[in-house]
């Protein structure tokens, strides 16, 4: 089993899930007392926030980058980064290092694919619902056409991940707000919703939904485990 390197910490509330799902899924897969061979390079969420609101990019691109060369200084043979929207920065940790890195919008394309969905609508922060970098990913090489919710309750996503689910607060009324947004996207046409932020998850799930939800931080974490037991020479 090849050892996982984390970029976590953003937020840890969701680290905490990944590092959960990490070690059940290898448990599901190999039995017993098996766990999740990983390092986790936790970051301090306060000082990247601040650097996303200012659009200080180039500098957080040097701390993931940093982040990444630690990781990979410790033993990993692989990196995971913990969050979509630090995604905008998945070429400054591909520049930094060798190994291989497990893009969350591919995972979470792939498994989409797979299920023969097309027309997808996606809740995340606004850096990932509005910048192209994750929506042009999913567009340009998986052939995946993107619903976004309107400015006002793109706003209305945005605020509850950084006011309340990244510091741990779920409130009902949120879970509402959000199961209201995706019904009006159902309404117009997606089969399925990615759950874009690694911390939806605590708030909503397939319950919450008449169609296919795509968890990316349970997609993300499985297909962590899955290349970390892949044996040479075999592709994921
Ligand atoms: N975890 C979130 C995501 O998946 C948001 C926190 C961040 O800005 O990294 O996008």
């Amino acid at each position: 089993m090849k050892t996982i390197g984390l970029i976590g910490g953003m937020s840890w509330e969701s680290s905490l899930v990944y590092y959960r799902l990490l070690n059940e899924t290898v448990k599901e897969k190999l039995g017993g007392l098996h766990s999740a061979k990983t390092i986790l390079y936790s970051v301090d969420f306060a000082e990247i926030e601040e650097m996303q609101r200012e659009g200080r990019w180039a500098e957080a691109g040097e701390r993931m980058a940093q982040a990444a060369q630690g990781l990979e200084a410790a033993g990993a043979e692989l990196i995971v980064l913990c969050t979509n929207t630090m995604h905008k920065l998945a070429p400054a940790i591909e520049a930094a290092t060798p190994l291989p890195f497990l893009h969350i919008a591919d995972a979470t394309a792939e498994a989409i694919r797979q299920q023969g969905l097309q027309r997808v609508a996606l809740l995340a922060t606004r850096f990932t619902m509005e910048e192209d970098f994750y929506t042009g990913r999913l567009r340009d090489k998986y052939g995946l056409q993107v619903l976004l919710p309107n400015e006002q309750e793109r706003g209305i996503v945005h605020e509850i991940i950084y006011r309340e689910l990244c510091v741990g607060v779920i409130r009902e009324e949120s879970r509402q707000a959000y199961t209201a947004i995706i019904n009006r996207l159902i309404g117009q046409g997606a089969e399925a919703v990615i759950l874009g932020c690694t911390e939806i998850g605590l708030l909503i799930g397939a319950d919450d939904c008449a169609v296919p939800v795509f968890d990316t931080t349970h997609i993300h974490a499985r297909a962590a485990v899955e290349a970390a037991l892949q044996r040479a020479g075999e592709r994921a």
